[in-house]
């Protein structure tokens, strides 16, 4: 943004609204598996998110799927992540929003309703000692020394503080790394592109289930030679209920690149640009795909979908070598199987895949920011270079690094010492205790 001149705010006292534990900043599904996780430890916790319900990508973007949960082998699948996520598929059951297992290209997940996600989401959080805050945006810190000791909050009632004695930036931008001075990479020039996504309705079931990736990417390069100007013609499909699809399949660049994630100005170019591809797709799916004769777009998500921006910088960057080499670590708090999805330039996603049954772990030590000792992150803002990013952002490890961050905050509080002193055996049992997946055969 360019500035027109500076004004000098006069100096304000700000009331503190909460005093507790942990708190939280960010409810998307690291986010809330944080905070649920510590209050079911027995945490006093609050919860901060800028937006009217919970979820995070796998809500505001609206996804279709849940990735991550498995590693396959053929049709063969094996969970690799539990704990936090049977809780969520479980109130998903309840209510009637959990879809079948789908495989797609070598891999598979598993399909949810998009309404009742955040219904499943709002269930799980009303429990004793977790406070959510809605409709609030985490807009800086106050610390002492390396050590934070409220964060400031924009309410609908105006400015308020909350006081915490361990805190986890689930904000998917380590917003809060960021504002307590934990160093962090932001890699303008091999960022991810964004995704508009969006539904279809009026959709032919039948014909769809029928039409694989492949068809798919063939009809859509059929709409490119006959003039239709597609950034991308390989994208994902996913069936809510019968005749309302998912569609991963726009890819918004300004000038080729990714719009800068934390630019307003680039966000708002970015969101409008979303939504006329989403038209010239709701255009190319009518004549060109079968299925979608009369389908007609139900809605986009509340917001453009970003895919990566700040990672931390943090005990231990987990790397894409990592990830090809399936490596172990002494201190794993989850497990990955999740192929390097990248969603780099071009009209088709970068692949690498992992050898096929196999997974990595990811180590304590990446949900560990430097130079803050009360501070843990979780989620696709955790600490990983750009390739490891594009394999752990997926929701299952968000799940599970938030499950992670949460019990070791809630054992710093209990323990009274810092989150990097607590012992990462004792971390991985308390887990494993939860019913998280930690060591599987490799
Ligand atoms: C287009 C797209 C398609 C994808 N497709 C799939 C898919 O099909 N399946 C899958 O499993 N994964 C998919 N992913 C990846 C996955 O959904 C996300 O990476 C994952 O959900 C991220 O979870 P998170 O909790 O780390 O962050 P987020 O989901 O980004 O949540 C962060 C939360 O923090 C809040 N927040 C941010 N800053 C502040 C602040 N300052 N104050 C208060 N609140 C704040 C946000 O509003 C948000 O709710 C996709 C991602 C994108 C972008």
């Amino acid at each position: 943004m360019t500035f027109v001149s500076d004004l000098i705010e006069p100096e304000r006292r700000t009331p503190v609204a909460m005093d507790v534990d942990i708190c939280v900043v960010g409810g998307g599904a690291a986010g809330v598996a944080a905070a649920v996780s510590a209050a079911q430890c027995g945490a006093r916790v609050a919860l901060v998110e800028r937006y009217g319900f919970l979820g995070g990508t796998l809500t505001t973007v609206s996804l279709g799927s849940i990735c991550g949960l498995y590693s396959v082998k053929g049709r063969e699948v094996t969970p690799v992540v539990g704990g936090f996520v049977d809780q969520v598929v479980r109130e998903l059951d309840q209510l009637g929003g959990r879809g079948e297992t789908v495989h797609w290209l070598k891999t598979a997940s598993l399909p949810y309703d998009l309404f009742k996600m955040k219904v499943a989401l709002d269930r799980l959080t009303a429990i004793e000692g977790l406070d959510v805050m809605l409709h609030s945006l985490v807009v800086g810190v106050a610390k002492d020394g390396e050590h934070l000791t409220h964060v400031l909050v924009e309410t609908r009632e105006g400015r308020v503080a909350i006081r915490a004695r361990q805190f986890i930036d689930c904000s998917g931008d380590a917003d809060l790394c960021a504002r307590s001075g934990a160093p962090f990479d932001l890699d303008l020039e091999n960022l991810q592109q964004p995704t508009a996504m969006f539904r279809m309705m009026d959709v032919d079931a039948e014909a769809v289930a029928r039409t694989d990736r492949a068809a798919l990417h063939q009809h859509l390069e059929r709409a490119v030679n006959d003039g239709l100007d597609l950034p991308r013609t390989a994208g994902g499909v996913f069936m809510e209920r019968p005749g309302l699809v998912h569609l991963n399949i726009t890819k918004v660049s300004i000038d080729g690149a990714a719009p800068h994630p934390l630019s307003s100005r680039e966000l708002t170019k970015a969101e409008r640009l979303g939504r006329e591809q989403v038209l010239l797709y709701e255009r190319a799916f009518n004549q060109y795909v079968p299925g979608y004769a009369s389908a007609r777009v139900l809605d986009t998500g509340a917001a453009i979908g970003v895919r990566e921006s700040r990672r931390i910088l943090g005990e231990y960057v987990l790397t894409g070598e990592d990830v090809l080499g399936l490596a172990r670590f002494p201190d794993a708090i989850a497990c990955c199987a999740w192929p390097m999805e990248d969603h780099a330039a071009g009209r088709a996603t970068r692949w690498v895949w992992l050898e096929e049954g196999g997974h990595f772990q990811i180590p304590y030590r990446s949900l560990l920011p430097r130079g803050v000792d009360n501070l843990l992150v979780a989620g696709r803002c955790a600490s990983a270079d750009h390739a490891a990013q594009a394999s752990i952002r997926v929701t299952a490890q968000c799940f599970a690094m938030g499950e992670a961050a949460g019990v070791a905050a809630a054992t710093a509080v209990d323990q009274g010492c810092r989150p990097a002193d607590v012992p990462a055996h004792e971390l991985r049992h308390a887990l494993q205790a939860r019913g998280a997946i930690i060591e599987t055969t490799p």
